[in-house]
């Protein structure tokens, strides 16, 4: 089971189960109140004793603003350039090496004790909370008293919701200090409730398994789940590959893995030309931009990092970021567009622009939200660009 599996969705690779348009029901603090009441019993039986239960959700009022996101269908499909352009960028990289030169007593303990190399580790932290620097904002009893009580995923959220009352009952994070995402993911690691009741780790031996404000138990946590999902020491996660000319592609995709002895028959070689690495096991191609963009052997590793947050995108941003912390430069493939993406230091700048021609944008955070993207098709529509609300290199040099 992922991590999570609603916050991959914030990246825009939707699933379709999103499309389960609900009304939002007419609501009231009563109503709420009488949903809570009846998880009381429930909670119980799952362990959540009675006074932790009033005291945690003691002043509980819903949000509506996450019913309206559980239900908000993202129309905009991100290029996966795109994607990866503001994941792996200059500046997580610099970031990424810093932390793992003022780390590196506690990832080398971590390594040895779990088997994951350190820049992996650091690769995870960085996409996953941008090296503990982005939490989310969302109070987790909130959140997941609302989503218990309202939407259409209830039954799953009030697992999650039994699970922060025990965390919080097991006094392993303050109350006040247990914020994520709006769907429940929350501290360095980003971990669901039941997620981190299975797999966060007390590294620094205090007694508390701490997501949000121990270093040591988040990396050792992350460490632990790679572990877990099957995290192999003696491999890598893959490379990338060069394609021969003429090529079917039939029969690739990360699960479909072959031994390397028919890849080598196929045609395919290391991306630099080299030999393909006999006996190191059944890898899958991925092609994620088709047969003309980067492609990829991956090793089971892979899937262990997929499996932290089910999406085949996040997984090649990982490990291209752990790949980058290790000295790796970019893919040497293009990916196939002559329009590139944008790292968030770019997708700032062009925030600014936006910005200082008038547009509401809202915060100049480096995030393309919906404001900024109504914005960029303004200047698309001015400028005489194609109108799809997607900023790229072309937009940036003729907004400069
Ligand atoms: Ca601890």
């Amino acid at each position: 089971m992922p991590a999570k599996f609603y916050p991959a969705l914030r990246d825009c690779f939707c699933l379709g189960f999103f499309s389960l348009a609900l009304a939002l029901p007419a609501w009231s603090q009563t109503e709420f109140q009488q949903c809570l009441s009846g998880l009381r019993s429930p909670a119980k039986a799952a362990g959540v004793r009675e006074d932790s239960f009033a005291r945690f959700t003691q002043g509980l009022t819903p949000d509506l603003g996450i019913l309206e996101k559980l239900n908000n269908q993202p129309e905009f499909r991100m290029p996966i350039w795109d994607y990866l352009a503001a994941l792996v960028d200059d500046q997580r990289v610099a970031e990424g090496q810093a932390e793992l030169a003022k780390h590196r007593d506690l990832l080398n303990r971590v390594a040895s004790q779990y088997g994951v190399d350190p820049a992996t580790v650091v690769a995870v932290w960085g996409v996953e909370s941008n090296f503990g620097q982005t939490f989310g904002k969302y109070p987790l009893t909130q959140a997941l008293g609302t989503l218990s009580c309202m939407g259409h995923r209830q039954s799953y959220f009030r697992g999650e919701f039994y699970a922060t009352l025990r965390i919080l009952q097991a006094g392993h994070i303050a109350p006040e200090r247990l914020v994520g995402s709006w769907a429940g993911a929350f501290g360095h690691t980003q971990f669901m409730p039941t997620t981190f009741e299975r797999l966060a780790q007390d590294f620094d031996g205090d007694g508390r398994r701490d997501l949000m404000d121990s270093v040591p138990d988040a990396l050792a946590s992350t460490a632990h789940f790679l572990t877990k999902a099957g995290w192999n020491p003696a491999q890598v996660w893959g490379f990338e590959v060069k394609l021969p000319a003429v090529m079917e592609l039939a029969g690739e995709g990360r699960k479909n893995k072959r031994p390397m002895s028919e890849w080598v028959a196929r045609g395919l070689t290391r991306v630099d030309g080299g030999a393909l690495p006999a006996n190191s096991g059944p890898a899958g191609l991925m092609t994620p931009a088709g047969p003309k963009g980067p492609a990829f052997l991956v090793f089971r590793n892979f899937d262990a990092i997929y499996s932290y947050n089910a999406a085949e995108s996040y997984g090649l941003a990982i490990a291209h970021l752990s790949d980058r912390l290790r000295g790796a430069g970019p893919f040497a493939t293009p990916w196939p567009t002559d329009d590139a993406g944008l790292s968030r230091a770019e997708r700032r700048e062009i925030q600014t622009v936006l910005t200082r021609l008038g547009h509401d944008i809202g915060e100049i955070d480096g995030m393309l939200g919906d404001k900024s993207r109504n914005a960029i098709k303004a200047e698309q529509s001015r400028l005489g660009h194609e109108v799809n609300g997607r900023a790229g290199q072309k937009l940036l040099r003729a907004l400069r």
